[in-house]
């Protein structure tokens, strides 16, 4: 329970941050540095999100199913770019039973080693094509300097691997994929995402291609919410995933991945919070509605329970995630400060005078003093909540869309990204390099986030230069400072 405030973010960005997630109860600190538990409330929101994106999921011919969480170190060696990425991260097991394992077992940093082997077992024909598994699981990549959410040593995600026959399947179930991320962000999580390809550089270790959708934070850094990958044939190479296509000829599947993680938490909160704590969008949060009740004498308290049991029990039946405050002994205004630090989307109180005029006072968290606060009619009182909702969710997506419009500029030299990437996204005509993105993030701390697709489609790289290193450019680029 937290009395005090959040740190203002404007003094401490990251103080900020550390101090929503561990005062709105989502996570703590665990024994292994570098881990993480998820507290009830924050794992609720985590369901949200996993139920969010399911139901696109199975929407779109996935299943899901489980692989195993141990990796012969055989496997993770069998494409070179894969081992090469991911080798310093992995956590080993050596021992087991009591004794030395005769191959040593990686914890499964992503699953594309261990599913391609199944894989190869599992596709004969081009009739067993495509292939549409998803799982939802832990992985370990060992972090030299955690964040909680946001960088940990083991995280919670969902991983879809995909076979098909061709490349255009495998392509478009990429960007199939792509478009399903970007969808949960901005329906589901209220963050106006943009989509686009990584850079050589940035890409998936493996990847033919890498697609990511982007999210603008609070303080304009960028962070990564969502990739899909098109693997070509690298990993069917690798494991040997054959087909005899209709011609009885034998060749290698295209595969894809495509993951979202418990980051997609840490986006949250700094998408939407404010110098009060969390701010969370009705589709996501845990509880939508929480309900204060407000009383001086025991006879107050009788009436003002039995009419909140009511209303209760009408937000319950219309399907609204609803909470009443019980607790004894704290004022009213600590509770409402409680949870708008939560970030609950809305707030209802009711003493005796609303009980005698049939009315609830109802206070919306994404907006402040006078405006955020109305009194409704109890009659009729679900539908009103449920239209205030939708209206918050609408409401929190436009705030975010304005907040990083605001902050997205074109910029036509060198000098100008300096000056773009201290408070927002610079987009630049770029030659897509590795020495180039090396040097603009040693001198700019700021990275290449992606080949946005929408602004590319119309844009003609022809004659166009990369104001970095002249040399011609191949796309528009934004950079940024990022998680
Ligand atoms: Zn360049």
């Amino acid at each position: 329970m937290a009395a005090q405030g959040v740190t203002k973010r404007i003094e401490d960005y990251s103080r900020w941050y550390t101090d929503v997630v561990k005062m709105a109860d989502l996570a703590d600190y665990a024994a292994v540095r570098g881990c993480m538990i998820i507290k009830p409330y924050g794992y609720e929101l985590w369901e949200n999100i996993k139920s969010g994106l399911d139901k696109r999921f199975k929407a779109t011919g996935h299943r899901n199913a489980y692989f195993p969480l141990l990796i012969p170190m055989s496997f993770i060696e069998k494409e070179a770019k894969h081992v090469e990425g991911f080798a310093p991260e992995l956590a080993i097991v050596t021992h087991a039973g009591g004794k030395e394992l005769d191959e040593p077992l990686a914890i499964r940093p992503t699953s594309e080693t261990v599913i391609g082997h199944a894989y190869a077992r599992w596709i004969h024909s081009y009739r067993d094509l495509p292939v549409l598994i998803n799982q939802w699981a832990n992985v370990v990549r060992w972090e030299m300097r955690p964040r909680l959410f946001l960088r940990t040593s083991e995280f919670l995600w969902q991983e879809g691997h995909t076979a098909h026959a061709t490349e255009e399947e495998a392509e478009e179930e990429t960007i199939r994929m792509l478009d399903i991320y970007a969808d949960f962000a901005v329906k589901d999580a209220a963050i106006p995402v943009i989509k686009g390809e990584k850079s050589g550089q940035e890409k998936f270790a493996g990847a033919s291609r890498s697609f990511t959708i982007e999210a603008m934070m609070g303080n304009t850094w960028a962070l990564q919410s969502g990739t899909s990958h098109y693997l070509g044939q690298n990993f069917a190479r690798a494991f040997d995933i054959k087909f005899l296509d209709e011609e009885n000829k034998l060749k290698y599947c295209y595969t894809t991945s495509w993951g979202v993680s418990t980051r997609m938490v840490g986006g949250i909160v700094m998408a939407h919070g404010d110098d009060k704590g969390l701010r969370l969008p009705p589709r996501l949060a845990p509880i939508q509605v929480v309900i204060v009740p407000i009383w001086r004498t025991v006879d107050q308290q009788g009436v003002v329970m039995k009419a909140i049991d009511d209303i209760r029990g009408a937000l319950v039946d219309a399907g609204v995630r609803v909470h009443v405050d019980k607790r004894e002994g704290i004022t009213p205004g600590f509770k409402f400060n409680d949870w708008e630090m939560r970030g609950v989307p809305m707030r209802m109180e009711i003493g005796p005078r609303d009980v005698e005029h049939g009315t609830a006072i109802l206070a919306r968290r994404d907006m402040q003093g006078k405006d955020a606060k109305q009194s409704v009619s109890q009659d009729g009182i679900a539908q009103r909540v449920l239209e205030l909702l939708t209206d918050i969710q609408n409401h929190m997506l436009a705030q975010a869309t304005e907040f990083r419009d605001a902050h997205l500029h074109r910029a036509n030299s060198y000098d100008e990204l300096k000056e773009i990437v201290t408070d927002g996204w610079a987009l630049i005509p770029h030659c897509g390099a590795s020495e180039c993105e090396e040097k603009i993030k040693e001198e700019t701390k700021s990275s290449s986030r992606c080949y946005p697709i929408a602004e590319n489609k119309d844009w003609d790289p022809r004659e166009k230069t990369c104001p970095i290193c002249g040399k011609p450019a191949v796309g528009l680029a934004y950079f940024a400072r990022s998680y």
